[in-house]
């Protein structure tokens, strides 16, 4: 596999995969954080004297004009794109408005070194998701050289995400900057981790963690478990939790969780008390209660302050940090404490040597809440594609790749 950094683009077309599937209203990003990621990638290209083709999804729009018939393609568009790049980049950006069109190849035959075309949304076509092969090797002809800096999307068997690198040579495809760094830092953490390897697992639902946790135990030294999902575990093992979330059906998940971890010697770690709130509200009325004897009528939200202790001490002590998921409702500021202090305790144990990574949705958003992602050691872009890296799946983005 070559590597993108140690590649000269001089005179090649870069056909890049990027992710640029931001959010737009009424004609404006409103952030702007993925086009800013895939710059340093491009920049590189073009500073060896390359030219780029950019290539990205948007939204849903076959499906959503299905639903929606006042929708149409156009309001799926990437050209809100070309104005914010350009003026990102310092230069015009070409744009073709469909991405397999004879204007597409045209424009893309012609580019010149330091040029970047960007082609129109490729979810225009139902061939993108479903892995088309022809649809694949007609996109494969824009560039000399694939790239794929998209690891959100690492996780689909798309056309323009996996099918496409089989039309490339093993020395003409390679992952960019990007994916590049979040395929390391997911790498440094499953198959290189300085022990004690500490997971924090957080979140509503035990189902949607289940297989990371599993994943895990082979791995990690200590699981800390917290969020909504704590309550299940607590319900198992017998505890009262009010009416805190609970799935009744994961229940037996749960305890097997616990009796493999004990198997394999990996310490799981459930929140010993809990902020407790008479309704699910920002409002609510609140108290504390152990997790395990929470009253009637009321529901854990957040990790309290035994728990924030028990959960700081396993932190501090730490090599390896790995977090996914809240501790608590930390949208709502009465129940931020606890994701916040468990927060703070990675960015302070990643002050002292530890390697922390960030990764999937509501973790990401908690850290970047508390102004804490540069005090940690790699916040991850891509929720889906990090979350599935850490279940143990093999993404097709990367088996692409590699192959
Ligand atoms: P997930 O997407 O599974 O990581 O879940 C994140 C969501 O879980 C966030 O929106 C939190 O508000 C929510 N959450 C965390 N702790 C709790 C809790 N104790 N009860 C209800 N929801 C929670």
């Amino acid at each position: 596999m070559s590597t993108f950094s140690s590649h000269n683009f001089a005179n090649e077309r870069a056909l890049i995969r990027v992710d640029f599937n931001v959010p737009i209203k009424n004609g404006e990003i409103t952030d702007d954080t993925r086009i800013r990621a895939a710059l340093p990638t491009i920049n590189k290209v073009l500073a060896d004297g390359g030219s780029v083709v950019l290539m990205s999804h948007w939204g849903r729009p076959l499906k959503d004009i299905e639903k929606n018939p006042n929708l149409t393609l156009a309001d799926f568009s990437l050209k809100p794109v070309v104005a914010h790049l350009s003026k990102l980049l310092g230069k015009n950006v070409i744009f073709s408005d469909d991405c397999i069109s004879a204007d597409a190849a045209d424009k893309a035959a012609k580019l010149q070194a330091g040029q970047v075309l960007l082609l129109e949304n490729l979810r225009y076509y139902k061939e993108e998701e479903k892995g088309d092969k022809a649809f694949a090797e007609k996109l494969s002809k824009l560039g000399d050289i694939y790239v794929n800096d998209a690891f959100g999307t690492a996780h689909r068997a798309h056309a323009s995400t996996a099918v496409i690198a089989q039309f490339f040579a093993k020395d003409k495809r390679m992952f960019g900057l990007l994916m590049e760094s979040e395929v390391n830092a997911a790498e440094n953490v499953l198959h290189n981790s300085k022990k004690p390897f500490t997971a924090i697992i957080g979140g509503a639902k035990v189902y949607d963690k289940i297989m990371i946790i599993e994943n895990l135990l082979d791995r990690a030294t200590d699981i800390i478990i917290g969020g909504g999902m704590a309550y299940t575990f607590f319900k198992a093992e017998g505890g009262q939790i009010g009416n805190s979330l609970c799935e009744d059906d994961r229940m037996d998940m749960a305890l097997d969780l616990m009796k493999k971890a004990a198997e394999k010697g990996v310490c799981i770690h459930l929140p010993s008390d809990s902020i407790i709130a008479d309704r699910f509200a920002a409002d609510a009325d609140t108290s504390s209660a152990l997790s395990n004897e929470i009253p009637a009528g009321w529901m854990g939200l957040d990790i309290s302050n035994m728990a924030i202790e028990q959960f700081k001490k396993i932190i501090s002590t730490s090599k390896t940090i790995l977090w996914n998921g809240p501790m608590g409702v930390f949208e709502m500021d009465k129940f931020q404490h606890g994701t916040k202090a468990i927060a703070l305790a990675v960015a302070e144990a990643t002050k002292n040597g530890a390697y922390s990574l960030v990764g999937g949705g509501d973790s990401v958003a908690a850290v970047n809440k508390f102004h804490l992602a540069d005090k940690v050691s790699y916040v991850s872009t891509g929720g889906g594609a990090m979350l599935e890296y850490f279940e143990g799946k093999e993404l097709p983005g990367i088996a692409a790749i590699k192959d």
